[in-house]
């Protein structure tokens, strides 16, 4: 491809709501354009990305002997009713209804349609087992949208469906999707983990969830430094806490609020907002007798208020201070967020316990003494716990399988496998005849990937302050090739026949001839995160290109004449 023929414009600024990286620099990198909230366009760049993403799934997934299929997007009402997950699923579900009045949803997740589709074709346990998938469409109306492709109200899924005979058919098929899922990420060269998870909306027994490691992960996840075990916070919890250890744990919630309070309602009685307008608080609180200031976190995007409660508590920046400042006002340097806490604040409440942790004892961890921190647990459906002290909370956390300590890290959930049983089948009546000619219910197992999130959560770990720093599996083009100067004829005759040449060895390759700056050229480079950039400029006549690396952002010059082989390795 040809730069000056390639629909890609990229833009000095993101829009405002732009906080994560992802989001950041996929608008600026003009990969998709927002159409409403939680709806993008994809531009040629982004769709690349997003087919790379596709194939290598694909391949696994057949390889894995599944079968793909292309369900509807659009389904009837009627079969939602027959599992009752028309009223259960709740708001993220759209209805709609045609001219004459029948009603539809737009394809969430599609239980109920494969479900459909296989009892209408499937009767006997000799057609077993099978698994379809598809990549397809998926639309469900989050309440709050965000984070550019991470969190999409209409996005794109890999959903697979399996039916069995029995459990232990489903057991295989399970362990065989969590191998292929470990194939698929490890190929687009992502760090993930594979975490026991709960089952939510979708239902039935065993779980787990695929997360890609990242700071800005929406997930809190605990992962065992001694053994294999790791689960999402909320599991683990349940299995740490609440059911082996529910005295350890000390709550402070008496001290501002009354048991069981929603985060709405302690929001409230902090005078904030409880979703996305304010990043800190401060408030008075009384501890062991004593008066003491206590700092309330709350996920945000900048806002004046949080300007207010900065300055309200002489706190700096952190993202715009300089090491000298940060020790000036007391603090650890290394701490990487928006906010400095002065050294005469003694509690620091948050909703993220490593965030919290990291404001207390600094990035490096060394005064390490979190006594007087907490943890705001603040599950947006779910109760509030506030719980006095982190040290406890971290006890309490403990490995279920080893009882080594547990740490927590943030993920990106980008898979989800589930083990279904009949959940679906029995009340759809979607029935086979077994070896004794009896009707039993399917066995099924549902295997979801964000596809277009993973799209984000690539580049949410692999990135820089410059721009995106794509893996080379997904990358749009692996070679961008720079003309320096588009006026030189030595350089465009070069740069066109190296161009032609790395494209007959099937290396994806971009060929910048456009009339711009040689500049312009180098920081779209960096900006669209293209592996490899081979500058054809200067020292051409001296028999000199150069080629940069962007991860490393190495600059290594070599012979023009050995450049072609240079670059097929
Ligand atoms: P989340 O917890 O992030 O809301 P989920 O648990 O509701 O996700 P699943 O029902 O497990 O999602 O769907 C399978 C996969 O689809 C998820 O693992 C995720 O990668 C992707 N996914 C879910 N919701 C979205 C969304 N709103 N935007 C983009 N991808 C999504
Ligand atoms: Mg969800
Ligand atoms: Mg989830
Ligand atoms: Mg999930």
């Amino acid at each position: 491809m040809r730069f000056s023929r390639l629909f890609c414009y990229t833009l000095k600024e993101a829009p405002k709501d732009a906080v994560t990286p992802s989001h950041i620099y996929l608008i600026r990198g003009g990969y998709i354009k927002q159409v409403a909230a939680g709806i993008y366009d994809f531009a040629p760049l982004g769709k690349i990305v997003l087919d790379n993403i596709r194939d290598i799934i694909k391949k696994e997934m057949d390889n894995s002997g599944a079968q793909e299929v292309m369900l509807s997007f659009i389904t009837p009402y009627e079969l939602w009713e027959e599992t009752g997950r028309a009223k259960k699923y709740g708001d993220e579900l759209l209805r709609i209804e045609d001219r004459k009045g029948n009603k539809f949803v737009l394809s969430p997740t599609n239980e109920e349609s494969v479900v459909d589709l296989v009892r209408s074709y499937v009767k006997s346990y000799k057609q077993l087992p099978i698994n379809l998938y598809q990549i397809n469409l998926k639309f469900r109306d989050e309440a709050r949208p965000r984070f550019g492709l991470l969190r999409g109200r209409e996005f794109i899924m890999k959903d697979a469906y399996s039916f069995h005979k029995d459990e232990e058919d489903l057991d295989r098929e399970f362990n065989l999707m969590e191998e292929t899922y470990k194939k698929i990420f490890s190929k687009m060269g992502l760090d993930f983990r594979v975490v026991e998870a709960d089952s939510g909306a979708i239902g039935g027994s065993g779980s787990k969830e695929f997360m890609v490691l990242a700071n800005t992960g929406e997930d809190d996840i605990v992962v065992c430094s001694k053994c294999d075990y790791a689960a999402n916070i909320e599991v683990a919890k349940r299995k740490t806490i609440k059911k082996e250890n529910p005295i350890k744990t000390e709550t402070i919630e008496e001290v501002y609020t009354p048991n069981k309070k929603t985060i709405e309602e302690v929001c409230e009685f902090l005078g904030i907002d409880p979703f996305f307008s304010i990043k800190a608080v401060v408030k008075k609180a009384i501890f062991d007798d004593k008066e003491e200031i206590v700092v309330f976190f709350v996920r945000g995007t900048d806002t004046l208020e949080e300007t207010k409660a900065k300055n309200a508590i002489g706190a700096i920046d952190l993202a715009d201070a300089s090491e000298e400042e940060i020790k000036k006002a007391g603090l650890v340097p290394g701490f990487i967020g928006p906010f400095g806490i002065p050294s005469n604040i003694k509690y620091v409440i948050d909703d993220d316990l490593r965030m919290a942790e990291e404001l207390v004892c600094g990035a490096n961890k060394k005064d390490y003494h979190i006594k007087g921190a907490g943890l705001l647990d603040a599950n947006l459906l779910g109760n509030l716990t506030i719980y006095r002290d982190i040290a406890a909370v971290k006890e309490g956390d403990l490995c279920p399988k080893c009882g080594k300590p547990l740490k927590i890290t943030k993920g990106i959930e980008v898979g989800h496998i589930f083990k279904l049983g009949d959940v679906y089948s029995k009340p759809m009546n979607a029935t086979f005849l077994d070896e004794n000619g009896k009707a039993k219910p399917f066995i099924m197992g549902c295997y979801g990937i964000g596809v277009s999130r993973l799209i984000a959560a690539a580049i949410e770990q692999n990135h820089d302050d410059k721009g995106i720093i794509w893996p080379k599996e997904i990358a749009p083009f692996v070679v961008d090739i720079i003309i320096g100067d588009v006026k030189k004829e030595n350089q465009v005759k070069f740069a066109e026949n190296l161009y032609e040449k790395l494209k007959n060895e099937n290396i994806k390759v971009l060929l910048d001839d456009r009339k711009e700056r040689f500049g312009v050229k180098i920081n779209d480079f960096e900006l669209l995160g293209f592996p490899y950039a081979v500058i054809v400029g200067k020292k051409l006549k001296d028999g000199i290109v150069e080629i940069r690396d962007r991860r490393s952002d190495e600059k290594i010059e070599v012979k023009s004449n050995e450049v072609f082989d240079f670059l097929k390795e």
